[in-house]
């Protein structure tokens, strides 16, 4: 089956790339909600947070550790941002992919809707 982030994950699709690595790529979302909205993806294909276990569980920590990186690249560390996991239906999911959402440059509202 086709996935769109792994195609982006394997250079078969454009996307504006901030990062990457062996076991992640970073680039802009499409759509974005914020002035800095990267998405943050392993190149495995991981559906989504809900399939993170004991045996993987080093991907989202590196997920985490890379939008650490990015966010102090962009400037945006000091003044702090947040990062999203959707996962599901009622989650907000759109890609089956997992993907962590780091969203910055402007004060988030709380709760999320
Ligand atoms: P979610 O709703 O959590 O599954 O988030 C999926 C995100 O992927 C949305 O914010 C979309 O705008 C974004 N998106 C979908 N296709 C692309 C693409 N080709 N390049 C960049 N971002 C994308």
């Amino acid at each position: 089956m086709s996935c769109i982030f792994c195609e982006i994950a394997a250079g078969e699709r454009p996307a504006d790339r901030v990062y990457e690595d062996d076991r992640a790529v970073a680039f802009r979302d499409i759509n974005p909600m914020a002035p800095v909205h990267i998405l943050v993806i392993p190149r495995e294909h991981i559906p989504g947070p809900q399939a993170i276990d004991g045996a993987n569980a080093d991907v989202a920590g590196h997920l985490i550790a890379v939008s650490t990186r990015i966010a102090r690249d962009l400037g945006i560390a000091a003044d702090g941002y947040r990062l999203v996991l959707n996962e599901g239906r009622q989650g907000g999911q759109s890609v089956y992919h997992m993907h962590l959402h780091l969203l910055g440059g402007r004060p988030m509202g709380w709760p999320p809707g």
